[in-house]
């Protein structure tokens, strides 16, 4: 029987949970919770969240749980309190982020100190208190984690603990910020926090945060043992007493600021505060403790770049997550890949990693023996990191062949052509995968800008021809531009969509266009930034404006990296679409021509002696150069993408942003080169373009485009 026990809250500042009804029997079931008290006299809390697949803390839920621990101390302490989940992948997933995005700063204070209060009242319980832990375990999932007196995880792969507030622009302010460091003593604590570490069970126990890992089925007879038995010592951090000491802790808090601000430039403000706020907190009493959680989170919650943060996890989350909305998506367990090279092989052992059969086929013996080669080194580097096992290296090699001649294709429902960029011989290569493949195969190309329509005319079946622009390197980086033409049907976009989120990345679907949208808005960007180079500014500053705006790597160094000739080749190819905006760098020809195509040759805009970028000292900058060049290319990196907004390129605007920093590192804490250009002001944005469009001998490189009103 359901009791709405909700209905009698009022919402009063000092007792938020007035008058619950005494419980009359042994088991009361909520909203979202069950609370029982078993023949051993040990209480059982389980949360499940109706209405949702995951767990989380919003104020019905931190009402409802509070509710539970009122009816165990009224009916006089349990043995021990159990707090599970009946939810398959997950403990608890933390706040309900939809519940802090957009809100009054009123409620978010609201929201804080509820959570504070409830998790200070769980800790106080006077009896055992044990979280048994299946499956994520996030933010204000783990704060209660920590509120407990022991920690019992499953070994599942499902299973992650840890704190990831300062990743969205918060801190953990449920406690979380000082309770890790208590437990953890100082250093971890602050490294866990600061980078927002998701930890495996297994390196959870290493570090101490949990006590116990078993297969899931024994969670509950460990736990009842652990009751039995008492719960175990635990060792004082090393030097706990140590890290307290005002001198220490403070020189600890200024070592770890020092490596954030290296990391981050001081553009990140949450690992600061952070730090400031776990560093004061673990030698504060609990209540002064909790007031600078508190503080913290409010200064940082309602800031754009936290706002900015917060939007990008939720369109994230849907790109991977959600299908297609039209069409029918096939399950795709068979791949073949056309090609060897850096792509074809990072494609196939990818997917071969993550379940796939694969077939990897290449005209060149030699070219297969280096993929399988580079994939062998990956899969012994994810050992080595103990990301993998030899068990999963040895899985991924057997689900993987190799072929360097013609070999029909009819059981593979995806192939996906990964040969040299070239139009003549990517068509050549179509038309006999066309010839060798099943009647339904989707038939993918990834190609970095050569048009998808052009290749799908070869083939009889031009509704099955797809692009699947995967980046660079393929094992890191999470974006896969999706390109579908005006003929794409809906089946196989939905197909390929569900493929790529399948392989763990997120797909964003493109029209095909020159380009496409990502290397689209970079290729400007980076030709501006040679121009600027040619008119001489170094390639030092250049690079350090945009490291200051918060780009990954700046832009000669990333041409560099690219290689020139490859650049130059992609940049033709835009030129001749935009032929009334873009030219080409006669610069980058020039290298070409040379033969210094970047850090593949040891020398581009930079020189590479001994392996590695020989870094020159940047001479002299000022910061009035420095700020020239940031706004010349961000200004341009907008303009480009509020460009392919207007063309509708992808189904929504954000979905621009959002491939801009999951496909070049564009600073997430900006939103996006959209997101940028409306806190900048678009009308700000078009004068200043057009007094650079006058000023610049290119005809029309910074002509405005129509902005989006804002
Ligand atoms: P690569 O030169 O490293 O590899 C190309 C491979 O294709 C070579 O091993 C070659 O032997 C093989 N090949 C040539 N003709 C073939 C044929 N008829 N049948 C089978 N194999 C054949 O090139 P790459 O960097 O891996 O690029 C491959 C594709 O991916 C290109 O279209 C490129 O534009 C695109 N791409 C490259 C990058 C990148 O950063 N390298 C990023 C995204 C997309």
């Amino acid at each position: 029987m359901k009791t709405h026990l909700l209905e009698n809250i009022v919402a009063d500042k000092d007792s938020f949970i007035p008058n619950p009804p005494t419980p009359a029997n042994r088991v009361h079931s909520l909203n979202h919770f069950k609370v029982e008290r078993d023949h051993e006299d040990i209480a059982w809390i389980t949360f499940d969240m109706q209405g949702s697949a995951a767990n989380v803390w919003n104020e019905n839920t931190l009402r409802e749980f509070a509710l539970c621990l009122e009816a165990l101390s009224r009916e006089g302490a349990a043995k021990a309190l159990v707090i599970q989940s009946a939810k398959d992948k997950i403990f608890i997933a933390g706040a309900d982020l939809k519940a802090v995005r957009n809100a009054p700063v009123r409620r978010v204070e609201t929201l804080i100190q509820l959570g504070q209060k409830v998790f200070n009242r769980l800790a106080a319980m006077p009896m055992p208190k044990l979280a048994l832990i299946h499956g994520a375990c996030l933010g204000g999932g783990l704060e209660l984690a920590l509120a407990c007196d022991a920690r019992l995880a499953s070994d599942s792969e499902q299973t992650r603990l840890g704190l990831p507030e300062t990743q969205i622009g918060l801190i953990p302010a449920w406690g979380g910020s000082t309770r890790l460091p208590q437990l953890l003593g100082l250093p971890t604590g602050l490294e866990l926090i600061v980078t927002g570490k998701l930890l495996k069970p297994s390196s959870a126990k290493r570090l101490g945060l949990v006590d116990q890992v078993v297969p899931r089925e024994h969670l509950e007879k460990a736990a009842r043992k652990m009751i039995t038995e008492g719960l175990p010592k635990r060792d004082v951090p090393l030097n706990h007493a140590f890290w307290k000491l005002p001198g220490i802790r403070n020189a600890l808090a200024h070592r770890v600021r020092n490596q954030v601000l290296e990391k981050t430039r001081g553009l990140y403000q949450a690992p600061l505060r952070a730090i400031e706020v776990a560093t004061a907190a673990s030698a504060a009493p609990l209540e002064k403790a909790m007031d600078l959680e508190r503080h913290a989170i409010l200064d940082l919650a309602l800031t754009p770049q936290t706002e900015h943060l917060i939007d990008l996890f939720f369109r994230k989350e849907e790109a991977s997550k959600k299908p297609y909305p039209r069409g029918v998506a096939m399950p795709i367990h068979e791949v073949a890949v056309i090609g060897a090279g850096v792509m074809g092989s990072g494609i196939a052992h990818w997917a071969a990693s993550r379940g796939n059969h694969v077939l990897m086929q290449d005209i060149h013996p030699l070219a297969l023996a280096k993929g399988l080669g580079r994939i062998q080194d990956l899969l012994k580097d994810g050992i080595k990191r103990r990301a993998l096992t030899r068990r999963d290296m040895q899985d991924t090699l057997d689900r993987l062949t190799m072929e360097h001649t013609s070999v029909p294709l009819a059981r593979y429902h995806l192939v996906i052509e990964a040969a040299t960029e070239d139009m003549e011989l990517k068509k050549k290569i179509f038309t006999g995968l066309a010839e060798r493949s099943g009647p339904d195969a989707i038939l993918a190309t990834n190609t970095s800008a050569l048009s998808i329509a052009e290749l799908a005319a070869t083939v009889p079946h031009p509704e099955r021809v797809i692009g699947l622009h995967f980046f660079n390197p393929v094992h890191r980086m999470p974006l896969v531009e999706v390109i579908v033409t005006d003929q794409t049907s809906d089946d196989v976009t939905a197909t390929a969509v569900a493929f790529v989120q399948r392989l763990g990345k997120t797909p964003i679907v493109v029209k095909d266009s020159p380009g496409f949208v990502v290397n689209r808005i970079l290729m400007p960007y980076l030709m501006e930034a040679v121009r600027l180079h040619e008119t001489g500014v170094a390639a030092e500053v250049i690079d350090e404006a945009m490291l200051e705006f918060g780009m990954p790597m700046g832009p000669m160094r990333l041409l560099d990296e690219i290689g020139l000739d490859v650049a130059d080749h992609v940049a033709n190819t835009l030129c001749a679409a935009y032929p009334d905006r873009l030219t080409g760098s006669s610069l980058l020809k020039r290298l070409v021509t040379e033969g210094k195509l970047g850090k593949k040759t040891g020398q581009g805009f930079y020189s590479y002696k001994d392996g590695g970028r020989n870094r020159k000292t940047v001479i002299h900058h000022d910061d009035a150069m420095i700020e020239h060049v940031q706004h010349r290319l961000a200004l341009l990196l907008s303009n480009e993408a509020a460009r392919c907004a207007y063309e509708g390129l992808t189904r929504q605007p954000s979905e621009i942003d959002l491939a801009m920093i999951l496909g070049t590192g564009y600073p997430p804490f900006r939103g996006g080169p959209l997101a940028w250009l409306n806190d900048f002001g678009t009308d700000n944005a078009a004068v200043e373009l057009r007094m650079l469009n006058v000023s610049t001998p290119e005809p029309n490189a910074f002509e405005p485009a129509a902005f989006p009103k804002t």
